[in-house]
């Protein structure tokens, strides 16, 4: 007879003792036993809290990957790409425009002392009596109806000018476009609207106003451009200057202070650049060719 112990089961190999057996009494859950601990508000808060962080994460990350390609796109691409472009919130005066029109010939001949510029700069006035200008893909600079109301010559208005194509010349302008097509990518999936007509506000691009040091170098070029046009530099920071002594219901109107430097600073600023390039701070004033 072979040996086949280990096929023996185990409970014929001695008698079950009474309290080997286990009696299976059936008993109610607890209530609620499918109900996590965590309350759901708690728990819906969590969700929502991961899924806003996954959300900026990807944001952060568009962004960053959106700014990093444009460096590596050249300035006659991007002119081309964005030739037609225009800023969803922009109310545009008319094209008949005088103010417009004179602003275009003055950006025309102060860009004409940056050689071989990759731009053809356009220029569009906004109808906001808000001051502000700024420097848009495509080498387009808005102006507000605002900021003309303030100009008090020509030579104030170059400098603003000269300012924003200091932008273009280091390609400051793209920093937050990336920004700007996230969000309203972000608004298209949301409201639902065709992704084609991705509207791209210059709101959305100028808020955050660029470094200190952008700002400084973007006067330099304004400051040296105005000197080429006229060979002075008399009343480049005049506008600044009485901005640094406007009160803050005037200021309230100037939402270029917010983008930009401290007015004051940028006055003594710009007389420490006059100085050491030997730029004079005198010479005839050219008035405004609207007045
Ligand atoms: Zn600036």
């Amino acid at each position: 007879m072979s040996k086949c112990w280990h096929l023996v089961p185990r409970s014929s190999s001695r008698a079950a003792s009474a309290k080997d057996i286990v009696r299976f009494i059936p008993k109610k859950p607890r209530e609620g036993i499918n109900v996590s601990d965590v309350h759901p508000l708690a728990e819906a808060s969590t969700l929502i809290l991961g899924l806003t962080a996954i959300f900026v994460a990807v944001a952060l990350l568009l962004i960053f990957i959106i700014e990093v390609a444009l460096y590596f796109v050249p300035a006659t691409t991007e002119a081309e790409l964005f030739a037609d472009w225009m800023p969803e919130d922009l109310i545009a005066v008319s094209p008949g425009d005088n103010r417009l029109h004179q602003t275009q010939l003055l950006v025309d001949r102060l860009a004409s002392h940056w050689a071989k510029a990759p731009y053809k700069f356009r220029v569009e006035v906004d109808d906001s009596e808000m001051a502000n200008a700024m420097a848009l893909p495509g080498g387009l600079i808005i102006v507000t109806q605002g900021l003309l109301d303030e100009v008090e010559s020509e030579n104030e208005l170059a400098f603003v000018l000269g300012h924003e194509l200091g932008h273009f010349r280091n390609r400051d302008h793209l920093r937050a476009l990336g920004r700007g097509i996230v969000i309203s990518l972000f608004f298209t999936v949301i409201t639902g609207n065709d992704v084609a007509g991705l509207g791209i506000k210059a709101t959305d691009i100028t808020l955050r106003g660029f470094s200190r040091k952008q700002e400084s170098k973007a006067d330099e070029f304004g400051l040296a451009v105005v000197y080429a046009e006229y060979g002075h530099v008399r009343e480049a920071s005049r506008l600044f200057e009485r901005w640094d002594n406007a009160d803050s219901n005037k200021r309230a109107f100037i939402s270029y202070l917010s983008t930009h430097p401290q007015p004051g600073d940028r006055v003594d600023d710009l007389q420490a650049i006059a100085d050491r390039d030997g730029w004079p701070s005198d010479g005839p004033i050219t008035p405004l060719r609207w007045n």
